[in-house]
């Protein structure tokens, strides 16, 4: 075997290496990383991608949260304050509101997501996770028409036909293409990237694009008119001479190739769910996927990006029969995408407080949205400062999962994986999981309600 030099110089320097770590970055979920110790200090990583080995070294970052934090009214000003201080505040806050939202969940781990949504009942409040602003179309036309799906497993040993359409893995999920589609050489696929044939889709020549085989550009916002155009072209029947800026001879091209493979695959991205037709785009690309299934076997799986926004709607759907943006106001779960999704939310003011873990709105909602956020009792739950932590009233750190803690995430294709724990966190600090037991079980003494889980 040959030895790497940041292996031969761990030996020599008599650093220690922990194997089959995963990568708690994203949704691809990278689970052979090794990872270098120099005693609780992380110095290395090994086959983490660039984004994945950057998480890991996060942990050791100046810009952690050492100690939770109150700010001073009207002021950008944090005073330092005890665990104890910090979940009193969050219970009392929680436990006044008439509707809090609690919003994010998808960088933690399922266990910690699970007494959350709890937290997020007995408040009678909202819970909302990252896809309200990713694939939370993906998700509703999923539960609209149904989606044949397969796992990442299924893929590196079947597939000979990769579409990549509306996402740029090379960029967001850097390890997607080794490990599961295009380089790796499967049980049916031996000859690797001989075996596969790699078509992407995209209004921009990404450097996705100029890796594929076939390249087609697609229109910003036409999305819906090519697939509509493909499903037509797979059936025989005849098509305009141009859909969405695509020639007809490119997509008549397309639906005949996919034909004549043994295994197709249609990995899409945000440039689909969150253009114009959204939900409907995803609806008619899991139609053509259908049909495809007429003449070879074709699947499809969304490119989720945080590394356990899976998991969230897993646990949500388990717990209460939705996938994102559960209301419990009426004290019954309520999903209403487009009324109760966070940013619907915040921007009609419909909300009286908020609580947002292991996630960033404050870099990623509209100003409209936080501007509502800034007006209210808020409390933000992260391992690092944010531009969120920096508008919030009361900062709680946390240790980070698959990192110094253990927990369940799950896979973009829905198969769930054990994160390790890799070094011990800061000195006392608590983990996502425990801060949200503790604000539970006050808010329930606060409300007269009894201990325990369920209630
Ligand atoms: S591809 Fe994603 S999961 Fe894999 S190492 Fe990179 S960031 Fe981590």
């Amino acid at each position: 075997m040959i030895e790497t030099k940041t292996q031969a110089a761990t030996k020599s320097e008599g650093l220690k290496v922990v194997t089959d770590v995963v990568c708690p970055f994203c949704g691809t979920l990278c689970d052979d990383v090794k990872v270098v110790l120099d005693g609780n200090r992380i110095v290395d990583t090994m086959n983490a991608c660039i984004i994945g080995n950057e998480k890991f070294k996060s942990a050791q970052a100046g810009h952690r949260v050492m100690q939770p934090l109150e700010r001073e009214e009207g002021t950008t000003q944090f005073t330092p304050v005890s665990y104890d201080y910090a979940v009193e505040k969050a219970a009392q806050i929680l436990a006044k509101a008439k509707r809090p939202l609690f919003y994010g969940w998808s960088s933690t781990s399922c266990e910690a997501q699970e007494v959350g949504n709890e937290l997020a009942e007995v408040c009678r409040g909202v819970t909302d996770n990252t896809a309200t602003v990713c694939h939370g179309p993906s998700i509703m036309a999923i539960q609209t028409v149904g989606a044949p799906q397969c796992t990442l497993g299924e893929v590196k040993n079947r597939a000979d036909l990769i579409i990549y359409w509306g996402c740029n893995p090379i960029h967001a999920h850097p390890r997607h293409m080794s490990r599961y589609t295009i380089y790796p050489r499967g049980f049916f696929t031996e000859r690797g990237f001989d075996d596969r044939t790699l078509v992407v889709v995209d209004p921009r020549p990404t450097d996705t694009a100029k890796q594929a085989d076939i390249y087609v550009q697609v229109e910003q916002g036409k999305d819906y008119e090519v697939l509509d155009a493909l499903r037509t072209a797979t059936r025989g029947e005849d098509i305009p001479d141009v859909v969405g800026g695509v020639p007809k001879a490119q997509i008549v091209q397309l639906a005949e190739l996919a034909k004549t493979k043994k295994f197709g695959l249609l990995f899409f991205g945000m440039g689909v769910t969150q253009t114009i037709g959204k939900h409907r785009n995803i609806d008619i690309a899991i139609s053509w996927v259908a049909d495809m299934n007429k003449y070879t076997k074709f699947s499809l799986i969304p490119m989720r990006g945080h590394y356990n926004v899976t998991g969230s709607g897993q646990v949500m759907c388990w717990q209460s029969g939705f996938p994102f943006a559960m209301d419990f106001s009426r004290g019954y779960p309520r999903y209403n995408p487009g009324e109760t999704t966070s940013n619907d939310l915040l921007r009609r003011g419909e909300v009286d407080a908020a609580m947002v873990i292991a996630s960033d709105p404050g870099a990623h909602f509209p100003v409209s949205s936080m501007k509502h956020y800034a007006k209210i009792p808020t409390i933000a739950l992260d391992p690092h400062y944010t531009p969120t932590t920096g508008v919030s009233n009361i900062v709680i750190p946390s240790t980070m999962v698959g990192v110094e803690e253990e927990g369940t995430a799950y896979r973009m294709d829905n198969v769930p994986i054990r994160c390790r724990k890799v070094i011990d966190g800061p000195e006392g600090m608590l983990s996502d999981e425990e801060v949200l037991r503790r604000i539970l079980a006050r808010v329930k003494e606060l409300k007269g309600l009894p201990a325990g889980q369920g209630h």
